[in-house]
């Protein structure tokens, strides 16, 4: 597989021809946006290796930003000193219980190096930007039509992943090594019912980042869907 170097570089060249290609639209906010979406896209598939780099910034990031979101929510309900040991539990959480359990799940080049979940992260990354679009009323303010962006998010980060997987996999196809075939996995049918399920979870992210009226239908289709959706309707949509 290729190092942590040689992904930054090629990914950061992914990151500038995506970049280059959304200045046309003179929306430079959104174009460097999205170019720094495809460069993290080119370093994520590596979150299965547990002491990669950027698995440990990755942590900490998701640590910090749940920390303050938790203290956020409890903003009127708490003390200064009180806020402070509860952003310190959520980010300890994270990184001491969270983090080795997801390590303890995972193994260097399985289902994150595939194809399935190449789109299903592309597609709840571009979903929950949506989500943030018309829940929150962010990145309103910087462009004119925010509804394109989810999309492209989506594209942008799916394009950086699959950089990386391609990536991985020339690398082994140059030393020939046993890895072969490890990078780019379309199916593996010794796992068949987790890459069906990523490929329906896929489907379903597909649906709710284009058209979450799809979402609901298909949610619908089930009882535990039906439930969801009656309690959190006005959250998923
Ligand atoms: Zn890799």
């Amino acid at each position: 597989m290729a190092n942590f170097t040689t992904h930054s570089i090629i990914g950061a060249s992914a990151a500038v021809a995506v970049s280059y290609h959304y200045m046309a639209t003179e929306a430079f906010l959104p174009a460097l946006s999205l170019g720094l979406l495809t460069y993290i896209g080119s370093i994520f598939p590596d979150v299965d290796s547990k002491n990669a780099i950027f698995t440990r910034i990755l942590f900490r990031f998701i640590g910090v930003s749940l920390g303050l979101f938790f203290s956020f929510l409890s903003y009127n309900l708490l003390t200064p000193t009180q806020t402070f040991i509860l952003f310190f539990g959520v980010f300890g959480f994270v990184l001491f219980i969270l983090k080795p359990l997801f390590n303890q799940h995972t193994k260097h080049r399985g289902a994150w190096h595939s194809f399935p979940m190449a789109l299903l992260s592309s597609f709840l990354i571009g979903g929950t930007i949506k989500w943030a679009v018309l829940h929150l009323g962010l990145f309103h303010e910087m462009v004119a039509f925010p509804l394109t962006i989810p999309l492209s998010a989506a594209f942008a980060f799916f394009t950086g992943y699959l950089v990386h997987l391609l990536l991985d996999e020339l690398y082994s196809i140059m030393k020939i090594k046993l890895s072969l075939g490890t990078a780019l996995t379309l199916f593996d049918p010794k796992q068949a019912s987790l890459y069906a399920g990523l490929y329906i979870a896929a489907l379903i992210a597909f649906f709710w980042l284009w058209e979450p009226s799809y979402t609901e239908n298909i949610l619908m289709l089930t009882s535990w869907g039906k439930w969801i959706w009656v309690h959190y309707e006005q959250w998923i949509i």
